[in-house]
């Protein structure tokens, strides 16, 4: 049968009506009527009323509806943008389907500039008339029309400027009809890296990962690399490789980082190289700059893009190759909106649109480790040392053993660690993963501990802000003068430290060094990350205490002293990556120290030295603590052996929330493969006022859990205060 059928019931082939995909929290895209003389094609964004709004969306496939066209609503306007590529539409569909998420959310995240769907405004131009009209010639008058006389047209500010008069007198003329406005379209907002200029010359182990990377790319195809090696070994070298052969092909290049704030010295060293910034796309951006790159990027006429993970939604036209780099972070999973793990979605996006990717770590996650262990993933280990990329020499301090002082956190060896750094004229680096004064403030009167009223989280004291706070939900109170509880003064007592805390105990003991506490609060922007980062290559700060927001990707010649003041923050929890989790934050801490010139040392205190994280650190057994993780996850069947999937009930309303979760409980998926677990109240069982309930879905990696977990939701129906959260492969269990 041909597609000409005017029979036929099914509109399928039938131009007078479209499927209108929109970005809202629907599972499907609508029929509408295409008015005549209206071409549209898949992918195109359009306009179309929604009850009494007017919404944009994209022309979708899929089965139309069996109505007449007369009957539907009408596409009001094609808008003129770069449609949506079949790549991205089919991506799209993929991450909504393995994600558990309705269609329309997901392509909410690929319209996060809906401004940028309209076209740029124009630059306003002048030329000279041809037919110029008599007018009385002063001298500026003269200038600008001689300045025109050998240029094309300009806006009137740079055609002032040029001339060396006013913008009066551009004006004046145009009004004379001396000159004549003419409209261009804006100039280009991102240059084109220079590929050209070559690199560093390779060692034989980088050059053989990265001319394997590069054949990949020239030849467009599919094709997944895992690039392992020690903190500079070379690994950004070698895909910066990768980004010139897809520039070289006038393709663009997308790299992911977990924290743009922190890619500052990333930025920096790519301008150095190819002469221009890369594109950035991340939270921190202004709307203005928003709307040109995702519109440079629809066009293609940004060619490197550098951005956290909502970078993966961007409009691509001609994505030649993706780098994720510290692919094991943690960050590249999404855990609100739409759940998802940057990283695997990347490894889909590349699928779809046969290109290569590399996943970049110092410490690749055992997801992807197992990958190249099923030979679906190439490996490229850089085992040969650049600019002494050796891994400092690693030491247990056995809190036990070496305690600190009462009420301090920092142990004599390590403190005889900073005195010789300092003394030395070199930097130190004092690690905590707390933010705040003090984790926890009880009353020492009556035990009273001052929680959050709206989730299960101690209150953390910001001392420099005069204020407990909630990390979960932001709540925050002045502190009170006395326990609201038993009423005693002077009874409360600051519990456990923060890096605040740290920064008063390192004021004591060396009062002269210029230390700086390095967390998210005061790093928000790249411009503050950048300022710190120069502070410390000028020597200008002798100490950093920092957070994770330190742990990443840095390279500071005279840093010589890590110490890690609480190795076993991490290791609590009952999460499945806890060890795994930890050994990759330490090592990647412990990569900050030292350098060819100036080798490093990592103390690390612990309450547990006997424990395999640290005792893997200590010996630099990488591989063999990879492969007891490895063997550990197998046994349980844990990914990557098996699948996870969390599903999160939550209510304002506490019976509500139980009574569905009993309800659930009843038809949970429990056999051919896999096990429910729960439900139980979630570790975090009150957040933001709702009460959360928790299950866990556990099946062989054989099984599709969205199928089974899609067949038992859909037996039960949850009443409308009861939310539901899905969570496939979690990284959280909170
Ligand atoms: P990684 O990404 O593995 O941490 P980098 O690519 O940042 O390593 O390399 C660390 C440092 O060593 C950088 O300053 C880099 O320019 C330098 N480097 C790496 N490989 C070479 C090379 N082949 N020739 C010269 N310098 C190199
Ligand atoms: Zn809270």
């Amino acid at each position: 049968m041909t597609g000409n059928s005017t029979t036929s019931l099914d509109f399928c082939d039938d131009p007078q009506c479209v499927n209108v995909l929109l970005p809202l929290p629907l599972g499907k895209a609508y029929t509408y009527a295409v008015p005549d003389g209206l071409a549209l094609m898949e992918g195109d964004f359009v306009a179309v009323p929604l009850g009494v709004r007017e919404v944009l969306g994209v022309v979708w496939d899929g089965d139309i509806d069996d109505v007449p066209p007369e009957k539907l609503k009408a596409v009001l306007a094609k808008l003129d943008a770069p449609p949506m590529t079949e790549s991205a539409q089919r991506f799209a569909e993929w991450v909504a389907n393995y994600n558990m998420a309705s269609l329309g959310s997901v392509l909410k995240m690929f319209m996060s500039v809906p401004d940028a769907l309209k076209p740029p405004k124009p630059v306003t131009a002048y030329s000279v008339n041809n037919d110029l009209p008599e007018i009385k010639m002063t001298k500026a008058r003269e200038q600008v029309l001689g300045v025109l006389k050998d240029n094309p047209p300009l806006p009137a500010t740079l055609l002032a400027k040029e001339a060396g008069v006013g913008t009066s007198v551009i004006k004046g003329l145009a009004k004379l009809d001396a000159l004549i406005a003419v409209e261009l379209p804006p100039p280009a907002a991102f240059k084109i890296p220079n590929w050209q200029v070559s690199g560093p010359k390779l060692s034989l182990e980088q050059a053989s990962a990265a001319a394997s990377l590069r054949a990949h790319v020239e030849a467009g195809e599919f094709y997944v690399s895992v690039l392992e090696g020690v903190p500079g070994s070379g690994k950004t070298e070698v895909y910066l490789e990768a980004v010139c052969a897809a520039l070289a092909q006038g393709k663009q290049a997308l790299v992911l980082l977990p924290e743009i704030a922190l890619g500052a010295q990333w930025l920096a060293r790519f301008k150095a190289r190819f002469g221009c910034e890369p594109t950035e796309w991340h939270s921190d951006l202004t709307q203005t700059t928003r709307r040109k790159t995702w519109r440079a990027v629809a066009t293609g006429e940004a060619k490197v893009i550098v951005g956290a993970r909502s970078a993966l939604f961007l409009p691509y036209t001609d994505l030649g190759v993706i780098i994720v780099d510290e692919e094991h972070d943690q960050s590249f999973k999404q855990e609100d909106g739409v759940i998802y793990n940057a990283r695997d979605m990347a490894v889909v996006r590349a699928q779809l649109g046969d290109i290569p990717i590399s996943l970049v770590s110092a410490t690749p996650s055992l997801e992807s480790l197992r990958n190249v262990e099923c030979g679906r993933y190439e490996h490229f280990d850089l085992l040969d040392r650049y600019a002494g990329a050796e891994l400092p020499e690693i030491s247990i301090i056995d809190m036990r053993q070496d305690k600190p002082a009462t009420g301090k956190w920092l142990s004599p060896n390590l403190i005889q660690g900073l005195k010789d750094t300092f003394a030395a004229g070199e930097q130190a680096l004092l690690f905590l993963n707390r933010r705040g004064y003090a984790p926890l403030t009880l009353c020492q009167g009556c035990g009273h501990r001052f929680q959050c009223p709206q989730c299960t989280a101690w209150l953390v004291e910001h001392r420099f802000l005069g204020r407990l706070q909630c990390h979960h939900c932001g709540y925050q109170m002045k502190p009170p003068d006395k326990c609201p509880s038993c009423d005693q003064a002077d009874k409360l007592y600051a519990c456990g430290p923060g890096v605040e805390r740290l920064a008063e105990e390192v004021q004591e003991l060396f009062p002269e060094i210029r230390a700086e506490i390095a967390v998210s609060d005061n790093l928000h922007t790249p411009t503050q990350a950048q300022e710190l980062v120069s502070q410390i290559e000028n020597r200008e700060i002798d100490l950093i205490i920092g957070t994770q927001i330190v742990a990443k990707g840095y390279h500071f010649p005279y840093l010589t002293l890590v110490g890690v003041v609480d190795a076993d923050v991490g290791l609590t929890g009952g999460d499945i990556r806890a060890l795994e989790r930890t050994y990759q934050l330490l090592y990647q801490v412990a990569g900050r120290a030292g350098r060819a010139e100036h080798p490093g040392k990592v103390l690390v205190q612990t309450h547990d030295p006997e424990n395999s994280v640290m005792q893997a650190l200590k010996a630099g057994d990488h591989k063999g603590f990879i492969a007891t993780m490895s063997q550990d996850r197998e046994r349980n069947s844990m990914p990557p052996f098996g699948r996870l999937a969390g599903v999160i009930l939550s209510s304002s309303d506490e019976r509500a929330v139980d009574q569905a979760a009993a309800n659930l409980a009843r038809t949970a998926p429990r056999d051919n493969g896999v096990m429910t677990l729960g439900p139980a109240p979630a570790p975090l069982a009150l957040l933001r006022g709702r009460h959360r309930r928790r299950f866990l879905v556990k099946a062989g990696r054989d099984v599709n859990i969205q199928t089974r977990i899609r067949a038992w939701l859909k037996a039960t129906e949850l009443p409308r205060k009861v939310r539901l959260q899905l969570d496939i492969d979690p990284y959280s269990f909170m």
